[in-house]
């Protein structure tokens, strides 16, 4: 009861999908003209026990075809058929009083609903087609139910009042399905389109291999921090003979190296750093309010921690790296890509004088 009630007040996290919705619907359907058809039996209104009996056949049918995800248009088609013959039928034999005029107003929504749906990729039938003839069977079975006597009407005027309650809340019941269904599946989707967002985003802003920030999103961080006034602090590193590792090793290997030096880095710094792969094999840590000296603390650590790394071949061997690493900080003036180019001419300086080493 608790689920139905969060359901129908579109607080669930849960939307019925589309075969759920079209099965539980014929389902009630089902259900709905079996109760009729038991109700007209008992007033000896054969056609109509006729027809329900029918209905019952269609909707055990397309019971079974919604189950198993099949042709749900064309079961929506055919309930829809059933649902205006019924309806002008029931007025025809029983009397406009007994509520059947009912039906084709309450499937106006289920008729957008359903093409948009079911129908989306082909947009062989237009929702207008729907709301035209549903309409144009309420005033019809209006018109005619006003004019033309009933030619089986109730005797009993109880029993009129019942059809009528009956098929009142059966409206209503389907009326409050269709549209909590609608809002559910809505804010489902919704959220899904938030996360897929949120994760396209996070895609964009790291490197696929090493799980580093990209350079697109270092530049984000960088405007975005107050650093300009503090200064800040960069780290360039690039792996010694990496060309050699990958043709000693192969391709493989390397990429394996890069997500462990890539670790390193990543475990060497303070919540406000970020680490970015800035080239194939060279990595940035931009540190803002960091002064030259802790920056070089920093480097050296990372050194030692790349230095101790055991790097596994193929073959099962282990082999070692190092790396060289520039330092630099911002100046009042400079612009980021100053600062970038300074860590680069002190990285440079380090591979000329024997890599391996902080500079
Ligand atoms: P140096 O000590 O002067 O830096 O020598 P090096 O061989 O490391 O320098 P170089 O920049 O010439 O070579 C970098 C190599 O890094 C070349 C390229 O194939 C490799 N590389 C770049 N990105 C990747 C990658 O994503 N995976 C692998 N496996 N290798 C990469
Ligand atoms: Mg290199
Ligand atoms: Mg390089």
């Amino acid at each position: 009861m608790k689920t139905i009630w969060k359901y129908i007040s579109v607080r669930a996290k849960y939307a019925l999908t589309k075969k759920q919705a079209m099965s539980l619907t014929m389902l009630l359907l089902g259900v709905f003209h079996a109760w009729l058809l038991a109700f007209f039996a008992f007033y000896s209104i054969s056609t109509m026990v006729v027809i329900d009996g029918l209905a019952i056949a269609l909707y055990t049918f397309c019971y079974i075809k919604a189950r198993k995800n099949q042709n749900l248009f064309l079961l929506f088609n055919l309930s829809y058929v059933e649902i205006m013959l019924h309806s002008l039928a029931a007025i025809l034999l029983t009397g406009v009083n007994s509520g059947f005029a009912l039906f084709p107003i309450a499937m106006l929504p289920l008729g957008y609903y359903a093409t948009y749906n079911f129908d989306l990729e082909k947009k062989a039938v237009n929702p207008m087609f729907y709301v035209i003839t549903s309409v144009a069977v309420f005033f019809l079975a209006r018109g005619f139910g006003g004019v033309i006597p009933p030619l089986h009407a109730f005797s009993d005027k109880r029993a009129e009042t019942i059809l009528y309650i009956v098929n009142y809340i059966v409206v209503l019941v389907i009326i409050i399905l269709f549209f909590s269904t609608l809002l559910n599946q809505i804010k489902l989707l919704e959220s899904q389109r938030i996360h897929q967002n949120r994760k396209l985003e996070e895609l964009s802003k790291t490197d696929a291999l090493t799980g580093l920030a990209n350079r697109r999103s270092l530049q984000e961080r960088y405007e975005n921090s107050e650093v300009l006034k503090g200064g800040y602090a960069l780290i360039l590193g690039d792996i010694d003979d990496f060309k050699q590792v990958n043709d000693t090793y192969g391709h493989n290997v390397g990429d394996e190296t890069l997500k462990a030096v890539s670790d390193v880095f990543k475990n060497a710094v303070r919540g406000e750093d970020t680490v970015c792969r800035w080239g194939g094999e060279e990595i940035l840590i931009f540190l803002p309010g960091c002064p030259l000296d802790n920056a070089k603390i920093r480097a050296q650590h990372i050194l030692e921690n790349i230095r101790k790394l055991r790097l596994k071949t193929q073959d099962g061997k282990t082999f070692r790296i190092t790396m060289t690493l520039g330092v630099a900080v911002s100046d009042e003036t400079d612009t980021f890509s100053e600062v970038v180019e300074k860590a680069d001419d002190k990285l440079y300086k380090g591979k000329n004088e024997g890599k391996n080493q902080v500079v």
